[in-house]
């Protein structure tokens, strides 16, 4: 039961009046403020600085003496391999550490698995009639667009609060030979925070599939990303596969990109021996080599895995206070109002909103009318279909405090103004 359903309908004229009347008044301050995308604020990006000038004219080579200015090295050197191999938990020898950028790595896996197929697999993904992808939502937009780019078909999965609903997924996988992968972003989710459970991550690597080339794509992207001291614990992926006889089901991707710059970090995939030399093997033909200096100046900017580890607390400083005011304003203006519900995550980029079923979409067009741009709804799910139209993903990083305040103030009225409206067309006082 909401609040506005126990509501006189003289009380819900009256609040919708109201509630208008502060609509219209925070148009008048035209703002202009975006909480649309997950990319970190200005601050943080001062907190990597020191990677623009860590290198200086004599310092080119890499641990191995090859001279990071010319070509070459497609897996990257071999420290950064270290380094991302403590990130990703695996061996120097399951790991390659390539651009700049792990969705492009993610997107051109896929490729090849439809140009090639995987080594797996009995034929080209191209081959079959049809290719499917398993996507847990609410998820990565990013990830359904490269699917929709690609022709492959979305088949849209559960969320439980342990992860994607793995007896669904089971079901699926069990009956569907053109089910080809599943989506996964195993910690802190993005949209809704969830790290998956170990049970979650052994029925992953242990489930029968028709497919005997089933792919899961493991985006690690947050998997230093903590908002608190005691972080998530998330089971290697590659290891459960290992022991679950599917060491080739793996492929574990991650960048520094929101640990050093956006666009500028290095980018990494971790899998079986097996799969890291076929796909060495897939890049050459592709590039002579990613830019190593950039790998170089990771290494002698962050050193170490404690470098990173250390960084990553500099950010939680700066952002966690972003969190925090979200949280704060929800739970003090909506908490017992069955209006909407939200995560509370302790790690990632993003706060998962849910607002009742039918508004999202109204909440996210009235707050843009009043200055402030959402992520679009219904973009967290394939082919930007939120089957119930509810759910709205914020991203608090980039906004400063005051204007994430001011975003989120409006963000807040909007809700309760469509939920009041939908309330008054349900009882026909609005047409
Ligand atoms: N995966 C996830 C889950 C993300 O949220 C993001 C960034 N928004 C990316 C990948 C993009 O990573 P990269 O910059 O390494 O391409």
């Amino acid at each position: 039961m909401t609040e506005l359903e126990t509501m006189a309908d003289s009380g819900l004229q009256q609040q919708y009046a109201a509630l208008s009347r502060q609509y219209d008044e925070f148009k008048a301050k035209k703002l202009k403020l975006d909480m649309s995308r997950g990319k970190p604020c200005s601050e943080q990006l001062d907190l990597s600085l020191g990677l623009l000038d860590c290198l200086d004219r004599t310092d080119y080579r890499s641990a191995d003496g090859v001279d990071c200015r010319n070509y070459g090295g497609v897996d990257g050197i071999p420290e950064a391999k270290e380094l991302c191999a403590q990130i990703l938990e695996v061996g120097t020898d399951e790991i390659i550490v390539h651009g700049n950028s792990s969705l492009a790595l993610m997107h051109d896996l896929i490729v090849r698995a439809l140009l090639h197929g995987v080594p797996s697999s009995p034929e080209p993904w191209k081959a079959l009639p049809v290719v499917k992808f398993l996507c847990p939502s609410p998820g990565y937009d990013r990830h359904f667009g490269i699917c929709e780019y690609l022709g492959i078909e979305m088949i849209p999965v559960r969320y439980t609060p342990e992860g994607p609903d793995m007896d669904q997924v089971e079901e699926l996988v069990a009956q569907d030979a053109a089910i080809k992968g599943i989506w996964c972003v195993p910690k802190y989710s993005n949209p809704t925070g969830i790290t998956y459970s170990d049970t979650v991550v052994n029925r992953l690597a242990a489930m029968p599939t028709k497919a005997p080339d089933f792919c899961i794509l493991w985006d690690n992207a947050y998997t230093v990303h903590h908002l608190t001291e005691t972080p998530d614990r998330l089971l290697n992926l590659l290891t459960a596969c290992k022991q679950a006889g599917h060491p080739d089901r793996a492929f574990m991707f991650s960048s520094t990109s929101k640990v050093s710059f956006p666009g500028a970090g290095i980018a990494m995939v971790g899998a079986s021996k097996t799969n890291i030399t076929w796909l060495k093997k897939q890049m050459l033909q592709q590039t002579i080599g990613p830019d190593k200096l950039n790998q170089l100046r990771h290494i002698r900017f962050f050193k170490n895995r404690v470098g990173i580890e250390m960084q990553m607390r500099k950010h939680a400083a700066i952002i966690k206070p972003k969190f925090d005011a979200v949280l704060s304003l929800l739970d003090g203006t909506l908490k017992d109002s069955g209006l909407a519900s939200w995560s509370r995550p302790v790690g990632g980029y993003f706060i998962s909103l849910n607002t009742l079923p039918g508004c999202a979409k109204k909440v996210v067009a009235k707050a843009a009318e009043a200055g402030v741009v959402l992520t679009a709804a219904g973009s967290t799910y394939p082919y930007g279909r939120d089957p119930e139209d509810k759910n709205i993903r914020l991203a608090p990083t980039l906004p400063p405090l005051p204007e994430l305040k001011q975003a989120m103030e409006l963000l807040i009225l909007c809700i309760r103004l469509t939920s009041t409206e939908q309330e008054m067309t349900k009882r026909g006082l609005l047409s």
